[in-house]
């Protein structure tokens, strides 16, 4: 069972889905070569890849690239479905850290193919979750330093404010196209700077206000 703090308490975290955006910082998009979308580009990471904090990432022997991606992930309250932008943070819990794990390579093989990206998401581990869970109105999410060392250098670091996409807009986008269920999470995109993680790596993301999410690779 796989349970974050939250306030007092611990909160087992069992989402139906883990829904993650693409895309949704522009210098990223930049340096994928992407485009920068008109709308939001969402993909879903299995419930199964998902590790705690101080957990082990596994390489997949089918991948020489595997790359890290830090985000802002949001945990949905309550059951919402064709939520307006206005109500959507209604449907917010709070606030954690995801760390959406790419095969880099077999995803580019996809995206030349014009194949879904799930075998290059959604291998066992690469869903990294924590370290607590922040409730909301405790931290402003579009104003939050993001970021990521690998072995005490720094790779990634971004604002939330950079976001294309904003979290109200988010929700209420995904919840026009799937229902979201209490529990669910909702990765939100990851800045600039992602980057190949090898065996024995040590990784620590952050995030401003929610702490430090620490793994380790094999
Ligand atoms: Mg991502």
């Amino acid at each position: 069972m796989l349970s974050l703090e939250f306030g007092n308490d611990n909160m087992e975290i069992k989402p139906t889905k883990i829904v993650c955006l693409g895309r949704n910082y522009a210098e990223h998009a930049r340096e994928m070569k992407s485009e920068i979308p008109s709308k939001p580009v969402i993909f879903l990471k299995p419930p199964s890849a998902l590790i705690g904090p101080n957990e082990t990432i596994i390489l997949p022997k089918e991948s020489n690239n595997v790359h890290h991606e830090v985000e802002l992930a949001v945990i949905i309250s309550k059951k919402a479905k064709n939520v307006k932008i206005e109500d959507a943070m209604n449907y917010v819990l709070g606030y954690t850290i995801l760390l959406d794990i790419t095969a880099r390579d077999l995803q580019d093989d996809a995206k030349r193919k014009g194949l879904p990206w799930t075998l290059s998401k959604g291998y066992d581990t690469f869903a990294p979750i924590g370290p607590k869970i922040v409730a909301k109105g405790e931290i402003d999410p579009n104003n939050l330093e993001i970021g990521l060392k690998v072995n005490g250098v720094i790779r990634q670091k971004g604002n939330t404010s950079q976001m294309i996409f904003k979290i109200p807009e988010i929700i209420s986008y995904i919840s026009s196209i799937m229902t979201l269920e209490k529990g669910d999470v909702i990765a939100t995109g990851t800045p600039s700077g992602v980057g190949r993680i090898e065996s024995g790596d040590e990784i620590e993301a952050w995030i401003e206000g929610i702490g430090i999410l620490r793994e380790k690779v094999k």
